[in-house]
């Protein structure tokens, strides 16, 4: 029999073209992907609940009800209808809605039983809103919530899972060695698969998951560990001649001793013929730039191109200034390459790159991808979100790179964290401000005194200062935008008639965003309305004032940074925290934001109060090719997975053996995976 896990979609009965099309959208073009399409919750029936116990817990629930109602129809417009039914789960009655759903609603008759799943309020009686209607007569207790698109529903995915395991069952050979699953007590993969998927308890769920967390980890770090080692066996851009104290002479301002010490870390591991691997870890305000400017000017000077990454594009733009500024009246060619550019800049910019004459580019993590050629690259600098530059550093060496990677991150990572994902990274740390600093006074107020800081916020306008309001979206997606612009349109005709007012967003183009921020810089827009993509970066001497709206919702690294947009200048800051959460919890964490203005300080009171699986908030970092694994919420298991490929390498460095085909194989796709990053 032929494994048929590697196989096209398109093997499984069932799908065809159409089909096929809607799961490459969810990433999955093969059986074995699909297999890996885990599911992102479940609907554990096995534990039913009643209305008065769980109404506004804010959590789906399933509900065990019989109908007392059959639904009535109401069309409140054109292309909404509305069914009601009344139903009772044996104590009490809810008032249950469906919207639109005419086929599910016909099939509901009173007296019938069914359950029900999903979130009770109460509002004068309980309400469900949109529930899932689930048949009572259905078996499996505890069923699979998949990703889906359009045209594809959670329920058409797990049919096709459940065909894809049938067929797959003889393939899923463990790839973990048993004495190694023995030592760290992991299941064996076929029943982590079949137990992700259709759980018998919800227990065994989490068993499955870290089995799988486990593998994933486990093949990244052996990979990871092949590139480390490529690299070190790598020469690095030698740079003869240092070069820094030159540019440093030409600075407006004197660097700090930390700045110097860095400065010069850097410039003794360019020049030592290795591949420099260092991290660069500084609060917001202590001058990373700066550093980063000097190590590309002496990059440059000795015959060596930079590039440096940014987050996003907006922030590549301030990059850009920054550098342009820090290098005037040098020699160097700078260019900035996002998506805005326009394609004759474009083309231009690529032919100065590949024939050398560009020496520093700056733009988003775009700039290394494969096709864009450069000369003699000889360092890349990565900001912020990129803390895993390691990857892209093996990306490059891949590809016959060997450029130094110079990472720098304002967020402080726990030295074990950093060792596992950097391996053996050097470290180098700004852990002083430049003089003249002023701390941000910082304060929590509920919403009732909104408007008292919506003044208190207008006097500083008065007074020729500008101000940021951050918006907590969890997403960037069409309802939490609207939310924001919905907030932005009160403001601006309400709370701040007759000033000037700008909103950014993460959906914005380029252009606009750009066209906004350099309003803002230019003092052209007083208050900036935003989201959290000003988080790192934005530099405006003349913001005194940010107040950020549901407080509780980020990480306090993360309040840290976007604090630090304020205050950049010689002037006091100030910063408001409107939060009502309740929780004690919150009011913790928000007192530690409040009480200093040390970003390490505050690190390690948010690892203290919520434990490392929270610690850098929300945020994605795309280029992590994980399906299940996150770096930050299993770091337990990042160190002992890592221990695991280590014990296995030391019996079999290139995994040679018959038992280790399975992992070596898995290996070299996930370093296929780096190569075409
Ligand atoms: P971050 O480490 O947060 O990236 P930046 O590099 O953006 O900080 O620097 C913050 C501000 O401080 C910039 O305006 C920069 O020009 C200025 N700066 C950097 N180093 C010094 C210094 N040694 N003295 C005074 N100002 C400095
Ligand atoms: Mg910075």
């Amino acid at each position: 029999m032929d494994n048929i896990i590697g196989n096209d979609i398109t093997y499984l009965h069932g799908v065809g073209p159409k089909k096929a099309a809607l799961l490459n959208r969810l990433g999955v073009y093969t059986v074995g992907d699909l297999l890996r399409l885990y599911p992102r919750s479940y609907i554990d029936l096995t534990n039913k609940s009643t209305f008065a116990k769980t109404a506004d817990d804010g959590a789906k629930h399933a509900y065990s009800v019989i109908i007392l109602t059959d639904p009535s129809k109401s069309i409140i417009r054109k292309n909404l209808t509305l069914f009601k039914f009344r139903v009772t789960d044996g104590q009490d009655d809810a008032l249950a809605t469906i919207y639109n759903d005419r086929y599910t609603a016909m099939k509901l008759h009173r007296g019938e039983s069914c359950i029900l799943y999903g979130r009770v309020q109460y509002k004068k009686g309980f309400i469900m809103q949109s529930p899932q209607i689930i048949d009572a007569g259905d078996a499996s207790q505890i069923r699979p919530v998949y990703p889906q698109t359009a045209g594809l529903s959670s329920k058409a995915v797990e049919r096709l899972v459940r065909s894809a395991l049938t067929e797959c069952r003889p393939f899923l050979t463990d790839i973990i060695p048993l004495r190694i699953r023995m030592e760290y007590g992991l299941c064996s993969y076929q029943s982590a698969i079949e137990e992700i998927h259709f759980p018998k308890a919800m227990q065994s769920v989490a068993k499955a998951s870290n089995r799988l967390i486990f593998e994933e980890l486990m093949i990244w770090q052996i990979a990871m560990g092949a590139l480390k080692t490529r690299i070190k066996t790598e020469t690095g851009a030698v740079c003869r001649q240092d070069f820094t104290p030159e540019i440093i002479s030409r600075f407006s301002f004197e660097l700090t001793n930390a700045q110097k010490r860095a400065v010069k870390q850097i410039s003794d591991d360019m020049s030592s013929g290795k591949c420099m691997n260092r991290l660069l870890q500084g609060d917001v305000g202590s001058g990373k730039t700066a550093v980063a400017v000097a190590a590309a000017y002496n990059a440059a000077k000795n015959g060596f191109q930079t590039a440096l990454m940014a987050p996003t594009e907006l922030l590549a733009v301030q990059h850009y200034n920054t550098v342009a500024g820090l290098l005037e009246k040098t020699d160097i060619s700078l260019e900035l390459l996002t998506g805005g550019t326009t394609e004759a800049n474009r083309r231009r910019i690529y032919a100065g790159l590949a024939d050398g004459s560009t020496d520093i580019v700056v733009g988003t993590h775009a700039l290394i991808s494969k096709g864009v050629e450069f000369n003699n690259l000889g360092l890349v600098i990565t900001d912020e979100q990129h803390r895993f530059g390691v990857a892209q550093r093996g990306a490059l060496a891949a590809r016959g790179h060997s450029a130094h990677l110079l990472a720098m991150s304002a967020t402080p990572i726990p030295r074990t964290l950093a060792l596992t994902v950097y391996g053996d990274l050097d470290l180098s740390v700004l852990d002083e401000l430049p003089e003249g600093r002023q701390k941000v006074e910082t304060y929590r107020i509920d919403s009732s005194k909104r408007i008292r800081a919506f003044n208190y916020i207008k006097k500083h306008l008065d007074e020729g200062g500008q101000g940021y309001i951050v918006c907590a979206l969890v997403e960037e997606n069409d309802s939490q935008l609207l939310a924001a612009t919905e907030y932005f349109e009160r403001l601006r005709e309400k709370y701040f008639a007759g000033y000037s007012l700008g909103l950014l967003h993460g959906r914005m183009r380029p252009a606009q965003k750009e066209q906004v921020m350099s309003d803002f810089a230019a003092g052209k827009i007083q208050l900036l309305i935003s989201t959290t993509v000003i988080e790192v970066g934005m530099d405006v001497p003349d913001a005194v004032i940010m107040m950020i709206e549901n407080a509780e919702r980020f990480g306090l690294s993360q309040l840290h940074q976007l604090r630090g947009r304020v205050g950049r200048g010689t002037r006091k800051s100030t910063c408001i925290l409107v939060s009502d959460s309740r929780s004690e919890l919150t009011t913790k964490r928000l007192n530690a934001v409040c009480r200093t203005n040390d970003g390490f300080e505050i690190a390690a009171e948010d690892l203290k109060l919520r434990g490392p699986g929270d610690f850098f908030g929300v945020h994605q970092h795309g280029f992590l090719p994980f399906s299940i694994a996150d770096i930050e919420r299993d770091i337990k298991t990042v160190e002992l997975s890592h221990e695991a490929a280590e014990l296995l390498l030391s019996e079999d460095p290139a995994l040679i053996r018959s038992e280790h085909r399975g992992m070596r194989d898995a290996v070299e796709r996930a370093m296929k995976r780096f190569e075409s990053a």
